[in-house]
């Protein structure tokens, strides 16, 4: 069932997303190659402990950590650990945090010195996929209409387009309805009505849309070993029209890309 949001909810959940924007922006001014995934996760973690907000993956599902951090090939899910990022990595970041008994939950694909042009575009097209995702979600539109969005402009690219993880509700739990994949066919599923809350994350693999599930029941990496990106914000639907929550500005002034 589809929890639809008050106007003083959705300000609730716009301060939550706002801890994460800001914890990514730590995030961007710090990770670079010889950095490693636990130091950052540290950071994150007392960063939003600091803004009096509670890390939002740790301890959920029995996730042992503040990020999810997915290098290269990694889709999602990926575990921090004591490994530096290395000259031409991409890694994606993805937080979650717990603010006045709301989730927020966003991510951001990182490129590290000096990566191949092939692999930035991935990142690009990912991105703009995103946005595609966010530009449908209107009133006009039904649910699945954010998916076929998502799913012609990655695929226009010749990207394969994950199906097995997708993008969710989101409130007072991390995980509610609607589930929002990241293809499909048009105007299937519920009618997008205001006070939908929902974050959208595309995931895109530069080759094969199949992915691995790894035996720590957590890691996920692209079928063919080529590399991942992931982009991800929380949107609310007000006035028939996407409001987006949460922001990427922190991370791209830090990264002098804005
Ligand atoms: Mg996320
Ligand atoms: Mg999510």
């Amino acid at each position: 069932m589809i929890k639809y949001k008050t106007a003083e909810e959705i300000e609730l959940m716009r301060e939550a997303a706002l801890v994460v924007s800001r914890t990514l922006g730590e995030i961007a001014k710090v990770i670079k190659p010889g950095v490693t995934g636990l130091q950052l996760d540290k950071l994150a973690e007392e960063y939003i402990r600091d803004q009096g907000a509670v890390p939002g993956f740790l301890g959920l599902y029995d996730f042992p950590n503040t990020l999810c951090i997915s290098p290269n090939e990694q889709v999602v899910h990926g575990f921090p650990t004591d490994v530096p990022y290395e000259d031409g990595d991409i890694v994606s970041v993805d937080c979650g945090a717990i603010l006045n008994g709301y989730y927020g939950d966003h991510a951001y694909t990182f490129e590290l010195g000096d990566v191949a042009p092939e692999v930035r575009e991935l990142c690009k097209v990912t991105k703009e996929s995103l946005y595609k995702g966010i530009e449908a979600t209107n009133a006009s539109n039904r649910i699945s209409d954010i998916g076929f969005a998502i799913q012609q402009h990655a695929e226009a690219h010749g990207y394969g387009v994950v199906r097995e993880l997708v993008g969710h509700g989101i409130g007072s739990t991390m995980h509610e309805d609607p589930q929002i994949p990241n293809y499909g066919k048009r105007g299937r599923g519920k009618k997008i009505k205001n006070g939908l809350t929902i974050a959208i994350e595309p995931m895109i693999n530069m080759g094969t849309e199949k992915i691995i599930q790894h035996a720590d029941g957590w890691t996920i990496t692209t079928g063919d070993g080529k590399p991942s990106a992931h982009f991800e914000h929380d949107v609310a639907v007000v006035d028939g029209k996407p409001v987006i929550l949460s922001t990427f500005d922190y991370i791209e002034e830090a990264l002098g890309i804005k």
